[in-house]
């Protein structure tokens, strides 16, 4: 029994031609989703959030109005880097304190940009902070930066940076890697893909291992 916790071009570079034609057309022309840019902050102080309950959230999302938001992303797929991407801030800090040193307090951001960009997204993601926060740069005592590659290189599930193992698409989603009645079966006997590309995706941690172990249990028992 082989349970991979791969996304499908691997299972497909890997296994080549072991696997049925039409499931390894399938896998190579799955759709990845856009990719991340990360920062890791440390910041004196906190964000200066001008919307005060932000100060207050662990999770922030930024990009203005949901039409701009919607705009931001519809660019980011078609490959193009906007001024001012959607960020997502995470300040975990304030769940956890032993995070923090002092006043000087651990909080990381990624945007969402094009697949395999590979540019320096630093100051397009520090626009948009400041846009909400004016005055975040000069609290910045520290910063790490992880783009596309480095996300690839640390992970090859995580290829063009793409950190969701494929695009969250209505089809991809519901039907993961592929159409057919066991998405998590590769069509060889035995063998099932468990990662974030399979049913219900990665928001759902967990959900993708129980379903790929649910589909091998029913293999063994031979049902
Ligand atoms: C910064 C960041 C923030 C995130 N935030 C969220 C969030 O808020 N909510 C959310 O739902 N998800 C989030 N995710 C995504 C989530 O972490 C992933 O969807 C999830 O980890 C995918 O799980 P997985 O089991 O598919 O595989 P992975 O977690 O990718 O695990 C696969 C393992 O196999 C290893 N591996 C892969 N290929 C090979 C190979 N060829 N050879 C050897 N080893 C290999 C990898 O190194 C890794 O250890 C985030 C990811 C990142 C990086």
């Amino acid at each position: 029994m082989t349970l991979l916790d791969l996304d499908p071009g691997q299972v497909a570079a890997i296994y080549g031609d072991r696997l049925p034609k039409r499931v390894r057309r399938a896998y190579e022309r799955f759709r990845r989703a856009p990719g991340a840019f990360k920062l890791d902050l440390a910041v004196d102080g906190g964000i200066p959030w001008t919307n005060e309950p932000s100060r207050r959230a662990v999770t922030v999302h930024l990009g203005g109005p949901l039409a701009e938001v919607a705009r931001l992303e519809r660019d980011v797929v078609a490959g193009r880097m906007p001024e001012r991407p959607f960020v997502l801030v995470y300040q975990q800090y304030l769940a956890d304190p032993s995070r923090s040193v002092g006043d000087v307090h651990p909080v990381n951001l990624y945007a969402h940009v094009p697949y395999g960009y590979d540019g320096d997204a630093t100051e397009a993601v520090l626009g948009q902070l400041e846009r909400f926060a004016p005055g975040v740069r000069e609290r910045i005592v520290g910063m790490r930066t992880t783009g596309p590659a480095a996300f690839a290189a640390t992970n090859p599930n995580f290829a063009g940076g793409d950190i969701v193992t494929g695009a969250k698409t209505v089809p991809q989603l519901l039907l993961g890697p592929r159409p057919a009645l066991d998405p998590y079966s590769t069509g060889m006997p035995g063998v099932y893909v468990c990662s974030a590309a399979t049913p219900p995706g990665p928001g759902a941690h967990g959900m993708c291992g129980a379903g790929a172990v649910a589909s091998a249990l029913r293999h063994l028992r031979g049902k």
